[in-house]
């Protein structure tokens, strides 16, 4: 087993390389790249897959055929600060999710859904039924209201997330000794990007992704979703159904994002398990982090 594992590292250390010599494009630093230019390029790459670690403890029907998508392109894409998906990026087909699963009406690409209901299935028969999904696929548009508002919510005052970025000695002397009641434009986009994605970079806009909350956390999502059950069950088992934990903790250099525990991301069975298995981020399973 660990001679395995220890050829399956080297394995994806090797599949890492030659998709960086193959086709890494670097990303322009003021992000006018479009989608097709940035994305890897993985076409003539095989990787060896653990189906047989894919092991299901209650559901008695799980199809197998929504889980599996080869190294697909759709379900690989990447986005994140550096890699924008830019106004035109849309889901190929979305489908409303069942509302006994999330906490308002939503939407995710299809296959991402038909493998997120298996898993829901299957982790309400493990005994886990306080779990819904808050967050899903999320329009250009409606990111960039999000942000919009939460631009003009800092320059109407000085909110916890201003201080903890730019510091208390910063907002006395460049504000409040100057009677000023809320952050300019640049100070206020700039504290905005500590907690929130900029319009084209936010994963949601994919259709892949989800957070999940749980009913004792009252509508607030943060990092006590890592001492949920539905944590814990996820961890073990959410590679099985084609997700993977999209920003785990120590992997924040190269995702560019803090610890999330609750944002999971399809990518389809086959990356999921290799991802798990080898423990890598989806940047470092592309070889689009480091030169
Ligand atoms: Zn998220």
């Amino acid at each position: 087993m660990r001679f395995a594992k220890r050829n399956f590292r080297l394995f994806v250390g090797l599949i890492a390389a030659v998709l960086c010599l193959g086709g890494c494009i670097q990303p322009e630093p003021d992000g006018t790249e479009n989608e097709s230019a940035t994305q890897p390029n993985f076409e003539q790459v095989t990787v060896e897959h653990y189906y047989e670690t894919a092991t299901y403890a209650y559901a008695t029907e799980v199809d197998e055929g929504v889980l599996a998508t080869g190294l697909n392109k759709a379900y690989l894409v990447l986005a994140n600060k550096n890699y924008v998906l830019g106004e035109e990026y849309e889901p190929e087909e979305l489908v409303t999710l069942p509302s006994k699963w999330t906490t308002y009406s939503m939407k995710l690409d299809l296959r991402a859904a038909n493998a997120l209901i298996e898993m829901m299935e299957e982790m309400t028969a493990a005994g886990i039924d306080d779990t819904y999904v808050t967050s899903a696929y999320r329009s250009y548009t409606r990111q960039q209201e999000l942000f919009d508002g939460y631009k003009v919510k800092e320059m109407n005052g000085f909110s916890t997330e201003a201080y903890a970025l730019l510091g208390y000695e910063y907002i006395y002397s460049h504000y409040i000794a100057n009677q000023m009641t809320g952050l300019t434009p640049a100070d206020a986009e700039k504290v905005v990007l500590s907690y929130s994605a900029a319009p084209g970079t936010s994963e949601h806009q994919t259709g892949l992704c989800v957070d999940f909350i749980t009913q004792s956390m009252a509508g607030v999502l943060d990092v006590r979703f890592e001492d949920t059950e539905a944590f814990a069950w996820l961890s073990q088992n959410a590679y099985k159904f084609g997700f993977i934990l999209r920003y785990p903790e120590g992997k924040e250099e190269t995702t560019g994002y803090s610890y999330e525990p609750w944002h999971y991301r399809f990518v389809g069975r086959e990356a999921a398990t290799d991802i798990y298995y080898a423990n890598l981020t989806l940047e470092e399973y592309l070889g689009a982090v480091g030169e």
